[in-house]
């Protein structure tokens, strides 16, 4: 990447890097301890809490892949063409019970069991029927087109390790083997509220002064999505009584507090000092654009976020450090997020000293190469970009301006399951 550098330069001694800050809420943290047994329904979205075994084969027979005749390999013809007779048929859900003997065949659906002596299936595509008599070539394999007994699974198999986030395809694999029930880790709790006199909620009129509070309604998002059980508890005002009395509220059942808005340096930015009254502080600086000022640390028992108030800010910093630690919590093994080094159409203006996590738009360009362009203007409240982007540009710390074509690192947004 080419990169220069730039007088006006983003450096401050007191910031930890991304990566140390990560590390730190790494150490601190452990996944909770509290585990329930769940229908598999009910479990989508957390976390196994055990490995599963499986106690049965998939497919538990071998059964064929396709519409045709089960055959005996032994009778495929090296060359020229063979003639079988068809001796019953064997459905999904209705086998065929007797044994196939050499010279004859048997009229068999995809998934049907395969009947005693078969070994082959010929695709009804590729046979001559004649009344009860088929004629194959010589173009066949033996074994060709069965699906065979534990193909898929065996029995004793771990088809599932504790540590993994139950989605769609796992309760259908769950399904698959017949468990009803599960062992989970229990869904965390989270509190969460916005701090900060201007803002007013939605169905309330807008006063001069005010902006409406979109904090609230972006955190409620991520957190669902993450599969977690929320406590909306509002807005603050921007009074050290108002500010401690919600913390107190809040740590009293739950296993995370999360708020916005008050972690800067300002007048009326309490977070951080109520924080160090009632808890502990173990950081609240990043070298990071957007969200330098971020909260860290713990009252009583549960793990504290304040999230700087800018909206763009406030979700990169979630999805940077709140959700990986709140993931960790739920018993989820780790991940890495997947990035991916793509050129990049646009230029990207940026000064040296803090990684950037600015918004993009990763796609195809007309010959199927995949790109990244700008949303357009990155200031940390303009949250139309997060609203457009399907990707964070990420920008080294040590980085300055990128030109138009080189080669950026992006971080899609999600994945398809
Ligand atoms: P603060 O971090 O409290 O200094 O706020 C930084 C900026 O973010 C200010 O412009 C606030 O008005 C804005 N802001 C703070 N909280 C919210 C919120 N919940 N929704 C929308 N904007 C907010
Ligand atoms: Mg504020």
């Amino acid at each position: 990447m080419k990169t220069h550098t730039c007088c006006c330069d983003d450096y401050d001694s007191n910031s930890l890097t991304v990566e140390e800050a990560l590390q730190r809420i790494d150490q601190d943290l452990q996944p909770i301890a509290d585990e329930q047994q769940l229908p598999i329904r009910s479990a989508l979205g957390l976390v196994l809490a055990e490995d599963i075994l499986s106690k049965i084969e998939v497919p538990p027979y071998d059964n064929s892949a396709m519409d045709g005749y089960a055959v005996l390999g032994a009778d495929l013809p090296t060359n020229g063409q063979a003639q079988l007779k068809m001796v019953g048929t064997s459905f999904a859900g209705q086998p065929y019970n007797e044994t196939i003997q050499a010279g004859e065949c048997a009229r068999i659906f995809t998934g049907a069991v395969m009947p005693m002596g078969a070994d082959t299936v010929i695709m009804q595509e590729h046979v001559e029927r004649q009344g009860d008599r088929i004629i194959i070539g010589a173009e066949h394999k033996k074994g060709q087109h069965v699906r065979p007994v534990g193909e898929d699974i065996t029995i004793g198999q771990v088809v599932l390790k504790a540590g993994k986030q139950l989605l769609p395809a796992d309760i259908g694999l769950l399904a698959s083997l017949g468990v009803p029930e599960v062992k989970v880790k229990r869904r965390l709790r989270v509190a969460f509220f916005s701090t900060g006199d201007e803002l007013c909620s939605v169905g309330e009129v807008l006063q001069p002064g005010q902006i409406y509070d979109s904090n609230r309604y972006s955190l409620y998002g991520m957190l669902t999505r993450l599969g977690i059980d929320l406590i909306d508890m509002g807005v603050v005002r921007d009074t050290p009584e108002e500010v401690e009395r919600a913390f107190l509220s809040a740590a009293r059942s739950h296993d995370a507090i999360i708020t916005s808005g008050g972690v800067s340096v300002g007048d009326a930015d309490y977070v951080t000092d109520t924080l160090r009254r009632l808890g502990q502080v173990n950081f609240w600086k990043i070298a990071m654009k957007p969200g330098k000022p971020l909260t860290y640390g713990k009252i009583q028992n549960a793990i504290f976020f304040g999230l700087p108030g800018n909206p763009v800010s406030a979700m990169v910093t979630f999805y940077q450090f709140v959700q990986p630690a709140l993931q960790n919590m739920m018993g989820q093994t780790k991940r890495i997020p997947i990035r991916l080094t793509v050129p990049c159409l646009s230029r990207l203006k940026k000064h040296p000293g803090r990684m950037e996590f600015q918004r993009g738009i990763l796609e195809n360009d007309d010959q199927g190469r995949l790109v990244v362009r700008l949303t357009g203007k990155q200031g940390s409240g303009i949250l139309t970009s997060m609203s457009q982007a399907n990707c964070f540009i990420i920008l080294p710390r040590e980085c300055g301006n990128v030109d138009e074509g080189c080669e950026v690192v992006v971080e899609p947004f999600e994945g398809l399951v």
